[in-house]
């Protein structure tokens, strides 16, 4: 199932992960795919205010390269877009929501494969503060990814 919607600010790409993080089971993998500046980490704020999450915790992941943050519920915030192949696989991405967090990853077009289920969400910016925002909810394409696991590298 596919959802998409037009934001004309950072406020309503947030209102928008606030909707659906609302909803979000235990363990969900969020995987956000945009350019520089579409608002990714900015969707990940609203993630993070629908899981009772202070969304000011929230900031791109520069020298630790998994953020947690915890409120009512955890949510764990990995951002590729320094990362190649052999070290997005050492990051155990896998293990991440094995404890029921939820689990939101920036520039997920650096994975091998999308785990089944995923949520994946695409920003386009369309200008000026438009953007667009495309949800498809758990797409259960099978994860072909080997030995690795499906949370791993492209390359
Ligand atoms: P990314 O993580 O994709 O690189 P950020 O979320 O860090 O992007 O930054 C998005 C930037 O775009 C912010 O400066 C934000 O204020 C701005 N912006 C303008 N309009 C929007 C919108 N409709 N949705 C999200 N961000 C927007
Ligand atoms: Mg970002």
């Amino acid at each position: 199932m596919t959802s998409a919607l037009r934001t004309e600010s950072e406020g309503q790409t947030a209102a928008a992960a606030r909707r659906l993080a609302e909803r979000l089971p235990p363990s969900a993998v969020v995987l956000l795919t945009g350019d520089l500046g579409a608002g990714k980490t900015a969707f990940v704020r609203g993630l993070a205010a629908g899981l009772g999450i202070d969304p000011d915790e929230v900031s791109s992941p520069t020298f630790t390269l998994i953020q947690e943050y915890v409120g009512a519920r955890v949510l764990r915030h990995v951002d590729l877009y320094r990362l190649q192949g052999a070290e997005i696989d050492d990051l155990g991405l896998d293990e991440l929501t094995q404890d029921g967090s939820v689990v939101a990853i920036e520039w997920a077009e650096r994975l091998r494969a999308a785990p089944p289920g995923a949520i994946q969400v695409t920003i386009v910016d369309l200008g000026g503060d438009v953007r667009e925002l495309r949800i498809e909810q758990g797409a259960q394409r099978a994860a072909d990814s080997g030995s690795r696991g499906p949370l791993a590298a492209t390359g």
